[in-house]
């Protein structure tokens, strides 16, 4: 028998984390102590807290096991529509805690592990986060998958197993230095290699044309290795796949021919062929056109899509007539999304199987390739647009240029027809653009591929339609939607903030995980003084919790009662972290002018990772951290004002950050953040945003009412109009003495002071290159700054405001997204059709003996 509860433990079985009953945790326990024995070869004299995290990892997967396999062998059995999502990226994040809320196992394990003595927050630290992403993009595949398997679409992740994931970033005396991220050291018990799914790739060659077609010949050979992890839904036994490849030398690998001979330098080079999955391109937005790269870009689309074909004619859809697969049904059975033009190369790879390989008609292969690819657009950042140069393409995949080449041409003739004599119109719609070095435009492919092309929000699915993309918007204007971005209230509520999800559940029932619309039904709520305390109290706790773990990581003091003010996301110009720095400036200023005045206390926290080649980012890094050395040690400043540079910002920090924010900085240009979703992360975890009208900032606006949130600074329109015009940033420099002071004192080595032309470039940059406009805000900017400090001396109309917040988050859930999709572009339905739970991992998937193609 179990102790008896505390009260805090109690409190806790009301909840959403699952039900404790003695049964469970006692078998959780039996559970732990065999895979400590059996899988980890320890006892508890030599075990080190690594294995216990690993014993309770494998615990908890033994959970998710017999629901893996069930649901696999249903989809088989039932052959649904399949969807597939193709990303060079998946931010995943820690895998124990999801899975335990998701499986409803959190407290049972919760306690089964204090029974056993252990510290489960301290197990939890162990684990490595899967770092396959850079941000945004990244994190947004990971928020789908849960989203797709919570809403029970048969539904699959495909990308690339990468060895090392976004570095680790390391600050030194104020500098970003990268380590690398080598997350698979100890093992990874969320995966299972399948090396029977083992499939070639092949790279270089040339073309050998005959009456019977295209061939590929004297190509070299990669072998694709799957990685299979699941993905549970939310409490509905269903568990999807994500599928992960990993690059693998054939084993006669520089043995056959050229190298015969020398045995050991062609072992060595096998790491040549291997290094294609080695590590993730560290850049965010940003269009690195490397050979490797493109190689990564290939290599996931070859192997993804011989696995697709694969299981489509194991189907009863793909049915043989005599000898050929019948391919009719195939867009009415297979849905592939392309998570940006990364995945583009899927179009050509597919219509050269179809065309050279199974021998269909062009016609009819192109007809089916377009019904089957959607394309999502990331961006409109001119140098985030992947294009790819001809002579590289022709060089690695040169049956795949003839494609592109043929692909264009019948493109081309069908604009001609509709517009003639526009060689313009010829000129701005081609796949290829001509003048210095030839390049593929894999937009311009993709939206000619696929019978769907979609934003991320609605101001910016506007800008596609209207402005980067108007000419093929105005061909086929019904091609074009818009798929407003979403998180995962999973992760980005119940798992990151308990103590939230939990007062909610008191207030409005535990359906809201499931259906986060209703979230609405707090407005009831918004005058409720107990419950305008209690919000007002979990968000306490969350922010006293954070400044402990800032002070036990990273031994820097921060003071919980300031107001915690936070700008976490990748560094770009575009996201203006320098903005912010000159906010911080001059709040430091007035405090000196002033010391007497009354000064809302701040916590300023920055953080995020720099592309390691972006020079601009890192010099942003270097002047946050200047800044902060002179703010912090000023004692006229003293507690009002202090800034902490975050280090190593990635999912299971943000976790951490942001629930116990209170304002979330949101203040890109407007025009250039497609979406944010760190935006919506903040919103659901009760904090205030200061926001330009950008990406979903801006329905972000409608849903809480623009009174709710600080709206400042130019709209898209008045960008527009300021171009037209000329941005000139010395005008607004001469105009405003407090942007004047805080630019001086960067300029003149205020803040670095042994090295006063340390920012030069960045001042530079500011006056005489600022594409982001930092000036032309500033001004609006403060004085939005000002007011939310106003705000936040009335904690009880701050809280209030949080709560309509709160009671408004309900849209940006990736279930509502992923249902517009469904809906949309997929034309699938959602299933609540739950699979029956499996009672005894050994059950009635082992009886009988299917014909082993069905994974
Ligand atoms: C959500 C998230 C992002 C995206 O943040 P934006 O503010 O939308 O750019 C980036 N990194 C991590 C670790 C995230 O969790």
């Amino acid at each position: 028998m179990s102790r008896p509860l505390s009260d805090q433990e109690r409190r806790k079985q009301i909840s959403i984390r699952g039900i404790v009953g003695a049964e469970s945790v006692a078998e959780l326990k039996r559970g732990f102590n065999r895979h400590l024995h059996f899988t980890l070869v320890k006892d508890r004299n030599v075990a080190t807290p690594r294995d216990y995290y690993f014993a309770l990892a494998h615990t908890v997967r033994d959970h998710l096991v017999g629901r893996w396999i069930r649901t696999q062998q249903y989809y088989y059995e039932k052959d649904p529509k399949r969807i597939y999502y193709l990303s060079l990226e998946f931010y995943m994040g820690r895998t124990l805690q999801n899975t335990m809320i998701n499986l409803g196992l959190q407290n049972a394990c919760d306690e089964a592990v204090y029974q056993l003595g252990l510290d489960m927050e301290e197990l939890e630290e162990i684990e490595e986060d899967a770092g396959l992403g850079n941000g945004g993009l990244g994190r947004l595949a990971a928020c789908f998958l849960d989203s797709m398997a919570t809403l029970g679409l048969a539904a699959y992740g495909y990308g690339i197993r990468y060895e090392y994931g976004i570095f680790n970033q390391k600050i030194r005396d104020g500098w970003q230095v990268e380590e690398a991220d080598d997350w698979l050291r100890h093992g990874n018990p969320w995966e299972k290699a399948r090396p029977e799914y083992m499939l070639p790739v092949h790279f270089y060659g040339r073309v050998e044309h005959s009456p019977a077609g295209a061939k590929w010949v004297d190509t070299q050979v990669v072998l694709a290795l799957p990685y299979d992890t699941p993905v549970p839904g939310y409490m509905n036994n269903t568990v999807n796949t994500m599928r992960l490849w990993s690059a693998r030398a054939p084993n006669d690998f520089n043995l056959r021919d050229f190298n015969v001979g020398d045995y050991i330098q062609a072992v060595l080079d096998r790491n040549l062929a291997e290094n294609i999955s080695r590590v993730l391109y560290p850049n965010d937005n940003f269009f690195e056109g490397k050979e490797l790269r493109l190689k990564q870009e290939y290599f996931v689309v070859a192997a993804t899509l011989q696995d697709i074909i694969r299981r489509f004619k194991a189907s009863k859809f793909g049915s043989t007539d005599t000898v050929r697969t019948v391919f009719d049904s195939f867009p009415d059975q297979v849905a592939i999304q392309l998570n940006d033009t990364h995945p583009a190369m899927a179009i050509p790879e597919l219509m050269r199987i179809f065309v050279d390989i199974e021998k269909l008609p062009w016609d009819k292969a192109w007809d089916l390739t377009k019904r089957t690819f959607a394309y999502t657009n990331h961006t409109v950042l001119p140098e985030a647009l992947e294009r790819w140069p001809v002579d590289l393409v022709e060089k690695l995949l040169p049956r795949h240029l003839q494609i592109i080449y043929e692909i264009n041409q019948r493109h081309l003739d069908h604009i001609a027809s509709l517009f003639p004599n526009d060689v313009d119109r010829l000129r701005r719609m081609s796949l290829i653009e001509e003048g210095g070095t030839k390049r593929i435009n894999m937009a311009h492919l993709c939206i000619v591929g696929s019978h769907a092309v979609n934003g991320v929000a609605k101001i910016h699915s506007e800008i596609v339609k209207t402005q980067v993309f108007e000419d093929f918007a105005e061909l086929e204007p019904e091609k074009f939607q818009n798929k407003t971005n979403g998180i995962t209230p999973r992760r980005w509520l119940l798992l990151c903030n308990p103590g939230l999800a939990e007062l909610i559940a008191e207030k409005i029932g535990e359906d809201y995980v499931r259906d986060l619309s209703q979230l609405t039904k707090l407005h009831e709520f918004v005058d409720d003084d107990l419950f305008i305390r209690e919000v007002a109290k979990v968000k306490q706790e969350n922010k006293v919790k954070f400044a402990l773990y800032l002070e036990k990581e990273y031994k820097v003091k921060i003071n919980p009662s300031s107001m915690f003010d936070v700008h976490v996301k990748r560094i770009h110009e575009y996201k203006r972290q320098l903005m912010n720095c000159l906010h911080i400036i001059t709040m430091y200023n007035r405090i000196r002018r002033d010391p007497t005045k009354l000064f809302v206390p701040r916590t300023v926290i920055i953080g995020g990772k720099a592309a390691p080649g972006y020079h601009m980012a890192k010099m942003i890094i270097k002047l946050i951290n200047a800044v902060a050395q002179v703010v912090n040690n000023d004692p006229m400043v003293g507690s009002k004002l202090k800034v902490i540079f975050l280090e190593n910002y990635r999912v299971s920090l943000a976790e951490k950050v942001i629930p116990a924010t209170d304002l979330s900085e949101q203040i890109s240009t407007a025009g250039t953040e497609a979406s944010g979703t760190g935006n919506m992360k903040f919103m659901l975890n009760g904090a205030l945003t200061i926001g330009t009208m950008d990406g979903a900032n801006v329905e972000m606006a409608e849903e809480a009412g623009e009174e709710n949130l600080f709206i400042f600074g130019m709209r898209v329109e008045d960008v527009t109009e300021l171009d037209r015009k000329g941005y000139d940033a010395q005008l607004y420099y001469d105009r405003l003495p407090e942007l004047k002071q805080a630019v001086d004192q960067i300029k003149s080595g205020f803040f670095s002071p042994k090295e006063p032309n340390l920012f030069n470039d960045v001042v530079n940059m500011l006056f005489h290159h600022d594409r982001f406009k930092v000036f032309a805000d500033y001004e609006a900017y403060v004085k939005c700054q000002e007011k939310v400090s106003e705000l936040y001396l009335n904690s009880k109309a701050w809280t209030k405001m949080v709560i309509r917040n709160i009671a408004a988050a309900g849209k940006f859930s990736s279930d509502r997204t992923i249902k517009e999709y469904a809906r949309d572009i997929w034309h699938v339905e959602p299933s609540d059709l739950k699979i029956p739970p499996p009672n005894e991992p050994r059950d009635a998937a082992q009886d009988k003996t299917p014909n082993g193609t069905a994974a």
